[in-house]
């Protein structure tokens, strides 16, 4: 930090503060996690110099051979953490991984077949005419994915992402009653729809999924299965998702995050199956350009401590702390989308305390509870003030926290929305965003969290 410091101080003490910040606090951000100082300490380094656009071995500059080490290194670790036949580690986010992976589904179905069909090697080749052909039929496909206020993620066909542009989409959702996915919904949905691309995999759905039947559904409408696991990689790689719960036995593709609860560098991978895997090392230059050199060491450093055995137990506790804070929230009587947990993730419907996602995200975040507002299905406080809060355990259980500190957790929460009051607007309406919290309670939960 001091030789931050000397160029320039505000980084310096932001980075600081940072530290600071996430250690005073209750991080539950469910998509949030500390990465190890092995992982931290590989990102700053000069890999960040180097330029390295193209494959492993296939580059377009000289001078990669180290590049190649780390980048292969990662991919083969993936491969051999996620038992997938092939594995690409150049996506900077989960975004890109998804980006990769829906070109590389447009390029296996619709691109290649249109080579053939035109007598073309590449799209270099192609006529004018045949080339707007191709670019229409690109750009008319269609995408099925778990709709955003059920728990899917913005990238799975959503109008404000570039995958809403691209695709034409339809989204299925939960079951209005029990809030759990219903697989002869999505059935009917796909048969109705029969897109090319069916998408599984969520931001705040609270339960595993059965990709089984996922893969059953995208068989008979001829749809490719994607798998989105960026939020529950971690559980996948220390085998608490196994059988059918495990998407990369089922799914064509699967994409994920690295910095969730993998806990690794920011980053994302893709999996895929043989028959995908050379599209998909086409990624760059596809959609990507050169590739984070030193967030890829990164990676390969962070996969090698996934396959250690502690990472199984790390992934085991995540669960079961899921399990002890949605077990503490019913007891002391709340409310919880789909009435619990089986993976890393609560949805808590705040509407109990009267207040809306936004109140309760700043409430708790005063308190030094550091949450996400979200939507809970058919919200009726929209996308933006939302009725929910999502709680994820997989950055406090790397700190060691277990079953009886996540209690005590559900027990500060509950105390905080309970002494939060939402304020009245100037002509007397319940404000959606403003709000009270009484006297004591926030000095009261910081005490008790920092003996936790
Ligand atoms: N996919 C899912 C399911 C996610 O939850 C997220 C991020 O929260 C992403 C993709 C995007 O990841 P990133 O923020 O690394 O682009």
């Amino acid at each position: 930090l001091e030789v931050i410091a000397s160029v320039e101080p505000r980084v310096a003490e932001a980075t600081r503060d940072e530290l600071a910040d996430q250690r005073s606090s209750l991080k539950l951000i469910a998509s949030e996690n500390y990465a190890s100082p092995a992982v931290l300490l590989t990102m700053g380094t000069w890999f960040s110099d180097k330029y390295a656009e193209g494959t492993v071995g296939h580059r377009f500059y000289a001078g990669c051979q180290n590049v190649d080490t780390v980048e292969a290194l990662a991919a083969e670790h993936a491969r051999e953490l996620f038992g997938a036949e092939y594995a690409y580690a150049q996506p900077h986010s989960g975004i890109d991984a998804n980006l990769v992976a829906f070109w590389s589904i447009l390029a296996h179905r619709v691109e290649s077949p249109a080579l053939e069909r035109f007598g073309a090697k590449n799209v270099n080749e192609l006529s004018e005419e045949d080339w707007e052909t191709l670019r229409h039929e690109l750009g008319n496909q269609r995408m099925l994915g778990m709709s955003l206020d059920a728990g899917g993620h913005l990238t799975h066909g959503f109008r404000p992402n570039i995958s809403g542009k691209m695709f034409h989409q339809r989204s299925y959702g939960t079951d209005p009653e029990t809030g759990l996915l219903d697989y002869d919904r999505v059935a009917a949905a796909a048969r109705e729809f029969k897109p090319l691309v069916l998408i599984a995999g969520y931001s705040a759905y609270p339960r595993r999924v059965n990709f089984a039947k996922m893969r059953e559904i995208a068989d008979e409408v001829g749809a490719t299965l994607m798998v989105d696991m960026a939020h529950f990689a971690g559980l996948v790689a220390g085998k608490v998702f196994t059988g059918e719960e495990n998407p990369v036995p089922y799914a064509h593709v699967v994409t994920t995050t690295t910095h969730k609860s993998l806990r690794g560098p920011r980053g994302g991978l893709v999996l895929a199956t043989e028959e995908y895997a050379p599209s998909v090392d086409r990624g760059c230059p596809m959609v990507l350009g050169g590739p984070l050199s030193h967030v890829m060491a990164a990676k390969a450093v962070a996969l090698a401590e996934a396959r250690q055995p502690a990472f199984a137990t790390y992934a085991q506790n995540i669960a079961d702390n899921a399990q002890s804070l949605a077990e503490g929230f019913l007891q002391r009587d709340a409310r919880l989308v789909t009435g619990g947990t089986d993976n890393h993730l609560v949805l808590l419907d705040v509407s109990g305390f009267g207040l809306t996602g936004r109140q309760a995200e700043s409430a708790l975040l005063d308190a030094g509870v550091v949450t996400n507002r979200n939507s809970v299905p058919a919200d009726p406080n929209g996308a933006w003030y939302t009725s929910g809060i999502r709680f994820g355990t997989p950055a406090l259980t790397t700190r060691g926290f277990g079953r009886d500190e996540f209690d005590r957790v559900a027990e500060l929460v509950v105390d905080v929305l309970s002494n939060t009051t939402p304020n009245l607007t100037k002509d007397g309406r319940t404000s959606k965003a403003s709000y009270t919290l009484a006297d004591g309670v926030v000095e009261r939960t910081k005490a008790a969290s920092a003996e936790l």
